[in-house]
């Protein structure tokens, strides 16, 4: 048996399509463009690119973008003063800082310190608690593209045996916490394996699904997969000159039934919810800025 592929990059296209037009008709009702701000410190290679791939969508879908770029050696305070800025200024509607930041400036304290409302990430704890108790302000970003594209795959979610690997704050955790709640592409029963699982490998094959996101290049191999799961590759690993994803894609797309590749699988998917919550957040925003003016 081959897989179907799904094909990230297309439902991706779709779902930006689908958001340009809604950004249209809210500037029409509102005079509002949503604002995305992305902060970027350091010149890390890989993030650069990744900040890039995001004002472009920003920008072919009609929101305005911004980019602060600052230098390696920012110290923790001037960060935080950029943030801020950023949450008192009335024409940002999301904030992004993007991820590793140097050494020198602690993590946890600068993402605290994004709003809530503007925190498009969602990565605030605030967030988090509302995604965990079922009622969302906003969705993280790469687990919300997953479960997008297990909706456009057809995959039956409810019922279903997830098994997630990985527990990241970014990924594995908000992913497993989103398949198990009421709701579309969720229902799921959910296993989550991380460094420490016994028998991951066993715990794998019971999956109906898959989600792999460890940052192991070609970690899920074909026999770790039970014949017509579906799987999803998270990962996104640089060997040599190559993107592999955490699941070794050749051997498991003959075994699995679905299967998304590395690039053009999630990643994509990534990058349309960031512009669907930094929608939201335009909306949500807009919405309070008036009532205060009442
Ligand atoms: P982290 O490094 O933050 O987390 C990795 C997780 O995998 C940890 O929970 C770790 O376990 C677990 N893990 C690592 N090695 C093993 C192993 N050998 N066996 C079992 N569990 C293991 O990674 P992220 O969640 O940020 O990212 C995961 C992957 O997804 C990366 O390749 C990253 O590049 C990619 N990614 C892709 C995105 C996209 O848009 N497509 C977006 C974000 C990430 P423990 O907690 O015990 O250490």
């Amino acid at each position: 048996m081959s897989a179907r592929i799904i094909d990230g990059k297309q439902v991706a296209a779709q779902l930006r399509e689908q958001i340009a037009a809604e950004v249209a008709q809210f500037q029409a009702e509102s005079g509002v463009t949503p604002h995305l701000v992305a902060v970027l410190v350091g010149g890390d290679p890989a993030s650069a690119v990744y900040v890039r791939n995001k004002q472009n969508a920003c920008s072919k879908a009609g929101f305005r973008s911004t980019l602060h770029k600052l230098p390696a050696e920012t110290t923790q305070a001037e960060l935080l003063k950029l943030v801020l800025d950023l949450n008192n200024d009335p024409d940002v509607h999301g904030i992004l800082v993007q991820l590793p930041l140097p050494e020198q400036i602690n993590e946890q304290a600068i993402l605290d310190a994004v709003t809530p409302l503007k925190d498009v990430d969602c990565f605030h704890a605030e967030n988090v608690g509302l995604m965990v108790q079922g009622r969302p302000r906003y969705l993280p970003c790469t687990p919300h593209g997953v479960q997008q594209l297990l909706i456009a795959s057809g995959t039956v979610v409810a019922g279903a045996h997830a098994v997630v690997l990985g527990r990241s704050e970014i990924v594995g955790k908000p992913m497993a916490m989103m398949l198990v709640q009421r709701g579309a592409a969720a229902n799921a029963t959910v296993t989550i394996c991380h460094s420490k699982t016994k028998d991951l490998a066993g715990l794998c094959r019971q999956a109906d699904i898959v989600i792999a996101a460890i940052g192991q290049p070609k970690f899920v191999t074909a026999d770790m997969v039970k014949p017509g799961a579906v799987v999803i590759d998270v990962g996104i690993n640089r060997v040599g000159d190559q993107l592999v994803g955490d699941v070794d894609y050749g051997p498991v797309s003959e075994v699995a039934s679905a299967i998304t590749p590395v690039p053009g699988g999630v990643g994509p998917m990534t990058i349309a919810m960031l512009l669907k919550n930094t929608l939201t957040a335009a909306r949500i925003l807009t919405k309070m800025s008036g009532i205060a003016g009442r």
